[in-house]
């Protein structure tokens, strides 16, 4: 290991020589804007060629430190009381999530919140159920008509025709009342699974959404609605999707070209291959 001797030159970081084009929405820069930036070497006592990869001195007692998320290198003065003698090893750093596994965790989430809606929804309808059961007509409309008003909004319909369900036509209200229990706790669980980017997760929410895909698509013979249309259209991109982009049932090469992806995109390597143009990983600094 050699040391890199601290230069009263000012040296511009990695990124800011050229203007470079990003024509695409970049997931990595609206998380640093969220989380903030993931830097390291700010505690770090000396800097070396070794770390250029990740910290670099930058002259007149700054460093520029590329933020492992998003590739921003951000221009710091040198800590007055570093707490460590040298940058942290690559083992004790980890790298957060980037390229095709962030922009998948994005849409996982916004999936996710559809199921939250849905669990919105089915609560209401359950509250809805129990107030029939005690003899709260009143309240059961009040409730019923505000978890429909809500479905309409997204056009999801998980508990559709629930009104006909309520009035009796389904059977006894507890079988109804244990149903939209049993479909509330699986739209919690996927819900969460999905958050988490789980592949337990991906598997209940592309079996539970292929089922619900069913009574949507009969009740387009009764009525074509446009919220019940938008519906079947939204649940069809996210089976689609789930199989196709995340591999689901070895689609695509399956779990291991998933792992082959998350690694490529996440690792070490990717931070080496992803360098500005005209960076080098280990600069000759005067
Ligand atoms: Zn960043």
């Amino acid at each position: 290991m050699h040391s890199q001797a601290p230069t009263d030159d000012f040296v511009r970081p990695p990124g800011t020589g050229t203007q470079q084009r990003r024509s695409r929405l970049c997931f990595e820069l609206l998380s640093c804007a969220w989380k903030g930036h993931v830097l390291v070497g700010t505690d770090a006592a000396s800097v070396t060629a070794e770390d250029a990869l990740v910290v670099r001195n930058a002259g007149r007692g700054a460093r520029a430190h590329r933020c492992l998320r998003c590739d921003g290198w951000i221009l710091l003065p040198a800590p007055t009381e570093p707490s460590r003698a040298t940058v942290a090893g690559r083992d004790e750093v980890v790298l957060p999530t980037r390229g095709r596994p962030l922009k998948s965790r994005v849409v996982l989430r916004l999936i996710a919140l559809t199921r939250a809606f849905n669990v919105l929804v089915l609560l209401l309808v359950l509250g809805g159920v129990v107030a029939v059961l005690a003899n709260q007509t009143a309240l059961r409309e009040t409730l019923v008509v505000s978890a429909a008003s809500l479905q309409e909004i997204i056009g999801g319909q998980t508990v559709g025709g629930l009104q006909s369900l309520l009035s009796g036509d389904a059977g006894p209200l507890w079988l109804v009342a244990t149903g939209v229990l049993v479909l509330l706790l699986l739209e919690t669980v996927e819900g969460i699974g999905l958050w988490r980017a789980t592949r337990w997760g991906q598997y209940l929410s592309t079996v539970l959404t292929t089922l619900l895909l069913v009574p949507q698509v009969l009740q387009l013979s009764s009525s074509a609605s446009p919220g019940t249309i938008i519906g079947i259209v939204v649940n069809v991109a996210v089976v689609l999707y789930l199989l196709v982009s995340k591999r689901l049932f070895g689609l695509r090469g399956g779990l291991p070209a998933e792992k082959a992806e998350v690694e490529h995109d996440v690792s070490w390597d990717a931070l080496a291959r992803d360098l500005p143009p005209g960076s080098t990983a280990t600069p000759a600094l005067t």
